[in-house]
């Protein structure tokens, strides 16, 4: 096995006989959900790159190349990241990307630069990043690594060879030895972990599985006012509240499919829509449920960047706002 993750193995060798055969761009963008291993496959993927001495499609982990990768001090590699997570990456940072392209490469025939999360440029950013895609150096080589790659101008992304990481078949997701005894119970375990299969594990413990199971009836009794977010947010108090975050968009994905009347993809994975959503359904705007899901978007970014916010204030106000979108 190459790829860091089973699951990754058809989009590896797909991407491995692209090198091969001297097709592989200037620019790759590895793209969607959290959870699928998408950084861990973009570490692997350059390791093997710069290796001076592959074996077959893997890096070695002997060579020098090798060790001052892992060392953090790769002359011809290197990582564009916020400076917290949470944060922005700003033009700074993209103008240093400028310069380093502007070096020849140390050891091989590339200096490769990864940006991750590549949507976590600003504007500005990305049209600095921009210039440099449209005159790509001879020698340079950019990995970007995006959840969310429609938060990036179209003029980016449209001059990456991009890879979805997160299609891969649910028999490949799920681990054999993951102890979960039938077929349906490990589907709806990954239906919770909303299909990645990095957080499978976690979501295999009974509590929290419960916990998350009843989320969908909490909803709607929020909404229907027969429950008061203060005792929603009490509730759920124990659960992380980027969690929370995470089951309620999954959730709110799938009465937007119900609201279209789309199949619902995770209900084909063994999992019935639950009745709670298709109640909540009928009572929703459409435009303030959009602005609802905003609003999750920027607690989490809150959440991820500030450790001095109370996790229940933040719990009581996204229950709230819930509350105003009936
Ligand atoms: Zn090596």
């Amino acid at each position: 096995m190459s790829a860091p993750h089973p699951w990754l193995e058809r989009i590896w060798s797909r991407l491995w006989e692209t090198e091969q055969r001297g097709q592989l761009s200037h620019a790759i963008m590895l793209r969607g959900r959290a959870g699928f291993g998408k950084r861990d496959f973009a570490h692997s993927f350059i390791s093997s790159l710069l290796c001076a001495a592959p074996n077959h499609d893997m890096a070695c982990g002997q060579c020098r190349s090798c060790g001052l990768l892992a060392a953090g001090s790769h002359p011809d590699f290197l990582k564009i990241a916020p400076e917290e997570v949470g944060k922005s990456i700003l033009i700074d940072h993209i103008r240093e990307l400028g310069r380093y392209f502007a070096l020849r490469p140390h050891y091989g025939s590339r200096k490769i630069a990864l940006i991750e999360p590549a949507d976590a440029m600003n504007r500005a950013a990305a049209n600095a990043l921009l210039k440099i895609l449209e005159e790509p150096p001879p020698a340079g080589m950019l990995v970007l690594v995006a959840d969310r790659p429609e938060r990036l101008p179209a003029t980016v992304r449209s001059r990456c060879q991009q890879y979805a990481l997160d299609m891969a078949r649910s028999s490949e997701l799920i681990p054999e030895n993951l102890d979960i005894p039938s077929r349906k119970l490990r589907a709806e375990t990954l239906a919770r972990a909303g299909g990645s299969p990095l957080r499978l594990k976690d979501f295999s413990e009974p509590g929290l599985a419960k916990a998350i199971d009843a989320l969908p009836e909490a909803m709607a009794a929020v909404l229907f006012g027969s429950l008061s977010p203060l005792n929603a947010a009490a509730q759920f108090a124990k659960i992380d509240l980027v969690l929370m975050i995470d089951q309620c968009l999954r959730l709110l994905h799938e009465v937007l499919l119900l609201k279209n009347q789309a199949s619902v993809p995770l209900a084909e994975a063994g999992r019935v829509p639950h009745a709670s959503l298709q109640k909540m359904v009928l009572q929703l705007d459409s435009q303030k449920l959009a602005a609802f899901v905003q609003k999750l978007f920027e607690l989490k970014q809150l959440r991820l960047s500030s450790g001095s916010l109370r996790e229940l204030d933040l719990a009581e106000s996204l229950w709230f706002d819930w509350q105003q979108v009936a």
